[in-house]
């Protein structure tokens, strides 16, 4: 596995890894495009990048090695639909109470996280940007940097807004992913913010 196992848009993918490179890479990036379009496969794989232990370099560029424990933890995020699924199943198992207040997250490796709408709603929850704040400020464990992937643009109206706090003060650490089928989806503050 590496950047050239990615069917999807080459130039988005070349200046990614140009970003990588410069080894400053932006605490929050947008990736817009329709559904199956891979966005979500290609915030996994710079999650990858950021905390592979062994980086190589093809076409001059950063890349992953896909070997690593990093690399393989963190591929375990790539089947989004099936980690989602044991993630409301096990929600599901909760008693009553503890349901209530369980938010769905994926987390394969300690340093990324992932965030999908929670259903039945299918919204980003205050709650989830809530964790998402509560331990962005610690340093990465195992890896370099610790990336947050939010899988989808539909914020609750105060999740949005605790999100624009940590995007105006993020650590030198950490980068917030947001994918969204369209960049208008998110709100105009989210989007001038995050690039
Ligand atoms: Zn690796």
């Amino acid at each position: 596995m590496s950047f050239s196992s990615f069917h999807g848009n080459s130039e988005t993918v070349r200046q990614i890894r140009e970003m990588l490179a410069r080894e400053r890479f932006p605490h929050g990036v947008v990736l817009a495009g329709p559904a199956g379009s891979g966005k979500y496969t290609l915030a996994t794989m710079v999650a990858r990048a950021v905390n592979c232990l062994d980086q190589p370099t093809t076409d001059g560029l950063p890349d992953y090695c896909g070997r690593c424990s990093n690399c393989l933890r963190i591929a375990q995020l790539e089947d989004l639909e099936s980690r989602v699924a044991e993630a409301v199943e096990a929600r599901d198992g909760l008693k009553e109470a503890e349901k209530k207040e369980t938010r769905l997250f994926i987390q394969t490796h300690p340093d990324v996280l992932v965030i999908p709408p929670d259903p039945p709603q299918m919204m980003i929850k205050v709650d989830q940007v809530r964790r998402v704040i509560e331990s962005i400020y610690f340093r990465p464990s195992e890896g370099k940097e610790r990336v947050f992937i939010f899988t989808d643009a539909a914020f609750m109206k105060e999740a949005a807004n605790s999100l624009l706090k940590v995007l105006e003060e993020p650590p030198e650490f950490a980068t917030i992913f947001l994918l969204a089928e369209n960049a208008g989806e998110l709100l105009p503050t989210i989007r001038s913010r995050a690039l």
